[in-house]
């Protein structure tokens, strides 16, 4: 890190200039445990989010999709068959398209199956195979509700103040199907103190006239943050500014510079998603790719499944 940097970071900070929700750990990034420390043990179970808590990253990260009983469950699809053993223990509740819908199952319902390490629904195979073995042990899906009081009571019991990152699945699928997700999210946020830039959380969400509903119609003054997936989305940067606090890419649009330029002319945080140990892309090592993305490109946080390797590297 340059020693300039770090300077104004500090003298930054000790004038409370940062607005921003965010509780670094080094004076300049943010470390999100993506999916929990979901590199080791299987996505967005509580163990997972356990275990990234004790690695103490700033956020660790909930996706969230509805039940049948409106209940928003953390959970990455709005499918459950490549993280579940549902077509086991519900084998005729499948739709036409021959998948398994959240959804279509209440919370209790849901708390009938046990979650493995993600697969391949074609195959079985697992979609990581160096990682935790595929149906093995135990696990369950939970609530947003109950990830939280985990997160809370950790906070309360280790004296942190873990944020957490909570993502809007789908917004435009649930509208169809009859449920205003966005509205029952930010009503559980709120209903655990989470309502204001000041508090630590941020929500994410890639569909963005829902995100600038979320601003404009649903009157949420929670940091917000654009995700992008597409290259045609970046000249969308300043349209994204007038709600939005930040932007979360998908690391392959940081290549040309156009979007971390864009981010900065307009006010935005980039925090680029997904940094894994297991899929290096053309990087010759974790490092390495750690070090293009987080100082040659110089985004301001990254989302990891290995967030204590990420953690590790800006130690060093
Ligand atoms: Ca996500």
């Amino acid at each position: 890190m340059k020693f300039w940097k770090l300077y104004i970071v500090v003298i930054m900070s000790a004038l409370g200039c940062q607005d921003k929700p965010v509780t670094k750990n080094t004076p300049q990034k943010v470390v999100i445990a993506h999916r929990g420390a979901s590199g080791y043990l299987p996505e967005h179970t509580l163990a997972s989010k356990a275990m990234a808590y004790a690695m103490h990253p700033d956020y660790l990260e909930q996706d969230v999709v509805l039940s049948k009983d409106d209940v928003p469950i953390v959970i990455h699809d709005i499918h459950l068959d490549a993280v579940t053993n549902v077509a086991a223990v519900y084998p005729e509740r499948l739709r036409e398209d021959g998948r398994y819908y959240v959804i279509d199952f209440t919370f209790e319902e849901l708390k009938n199956l046990q979650v493995y390490e993600r697969f391949d629904i074609e195959t079985g195979k697992a979609v990581f195979p160096a990682r935790f073995p595929l149906q093995q042990s135990r696990f369950g899906l939970h609530s947003l509700s109950e990830e939280i009081e985990m997160i809370q009571g950790l906070n309360k019991s280790t004296g942190r103040n873990m944020g957490i990152y909570p993502e809007i699945k789908e917004p435009a699928f649930h509208l169809k199907e009859g449920k205003d997700i966005s509205k029952i999210v930010l009503e559980t946020l709120a209903k655990y103190g989470y309502t204001s830039r000041k508090d630590v959380c941020i929500l994410q969400c890639f569909d963005a006239s829902e995100l600038r509903r979320i601003r404009t119609e649903l009157k949420s003054e929670l940091f917000l943050v654009q995700l992008m997936e597409f290259e045609e989305e970046i000249a969308s940067i300043p349209k994204f500014a007038e709600y939005a606090n930040g932007l979360g890419p998908w690391i392959g649009l940081l290549e040309d510079g156009r979007l971390l330029s864009l981010a900065k002319e307009n006010d935005l945080v980039v925090h680029a998603y997904t940094l894994r140990k297991d899929q290096l892309g053309d990087a010759t090592s974790f490092e390495t790719l750690l070090e293009k993305v987080l100082f040659q490109q110089g985004v301001d946080g990254v989302f990891s499944d290995h967030p204590d390797a990420v953690l590790q590297f800006l130690k060093n």
